[in-house]
């Protein structure tokens, strides 16, 4: 069966199989998170990367002393399923459940944002382990449904109690947090992101799709007009992404342009503007 079509292998990572034990879990798909912020919706795809070799030298270090990286997988902010142990292999994730479920990190921190893309990797990754070489059930579980902790996480697991990992992948419309978003992303976060640079008067930016719930070149030139706009050097790429400074500099557009207008009001009823007679 095809595996997720963003999926990054152990042998991407340039690790071999995994030397923890057989298992063949069928009960279904627990979310994790880390417990402090990563801030990877906001960098490059490396840094999750980066993030994973990282955690697996914590794992099979001397504080935890594992064979291996702890989970199955993580689903990153870029949308890619990156291995872990992988497929057929017992974890070190939730006891009580590791080696009748797998397991999947979001690698976010309590006020990180789950992107969309990052909940369709988990779609894909539940549709992909349901499918009959691995044939697991389609149940979705957080972390603390095992054991008290706050994994996943709030945020994850009121996406994991109302059913959103448990849908099959394709737009996502939960999420509404500007945060994350890119070029390729869609949704109704991407619609609040299109009204916000609307209303920052740069909406003739978004062409004629106008609000289409669609980050194309336009919503990402509008972004980019919107931080010139409040001082930023807004070069090349700098609407690509929705980047804490990025999110930061259209709220502050949004409040410049609300504050002219209301400079402009009070002018117009200036009775001794000499523009006027
Ligand atoms: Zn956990
Ligand atoms: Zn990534």
């Amino acid at each position: 069966m095809p595996r997720p079509s963003k999926y990054v292998s152990r042998s991407d990572l340039g690790w071999g199989s995994s030397p923890a034990d057989a298992a063949d879990p069928r009960s279904g798909l627990v979310i994790h998170y880390d417990s402090v912020d990563q801030g990877l919706a906001g960098k490059e795809h490396s840094a999750c990367l980066s993030y994973w070799r990282d955690t697996h030298a914590f794992h099979t270090g001397p504080s935890r002393g594992w064979v291996d990286i702890g989970y199955s997988f993580m689903s990153c902010s870029h949308g890619y399923v990156i291995e872990g142990r992988g497929l057929r292999r017992t974890q070190a994730a939730q006891p009580g459940g590791n080696s009748s479920h797998y397991s999947v990190t979001l690698a976010t921190g309590p006020s990180d944002p789950i992107t969309p893309e990052q909940i369709n990797a988990v779609r894909a990754l539940r549709q992909w382990l349901m499918e009959p070489d691995t044939s697991i059930a389609g149940t979705v579980l957080g972390h603390r449904d095992f054991v008290s902790t706050s994994c996943p996480g709030d945020r994850a697991y009121a996406l994991v109690r109302d059913g959103t990992f448990a849908q099959p992948p394709g737009p996502v419309t939960e999420v509404h947090d500007m945060l994350g978003l890119r070029i390729g992303s869609t949704g109704e976060a991407v619609k609040l992101l299109q009204l916000r640079v609307t209303r920052a008067g740069f909406g003739d930016a978004l062409g004629e799709s106008g609000v289409d719930s669609e980050y194309g070149p336009a919503t990402a030139e509008a972004v980019r007009l919107c931080r010139e706009y409040v001082g930023s050097r807004a070069l090349p790429g700098y609407g690509d992404k929705m980047t804490a400074h990025a999110v930061d500099q259209v709220e502050a557009a949004v409040t410049k342009r609300a504050l002219e207008g209301a400079v402009g009001d009070a002018g117009q009823n200036a009775p001794d503007d000499p523009s006027r007679s």
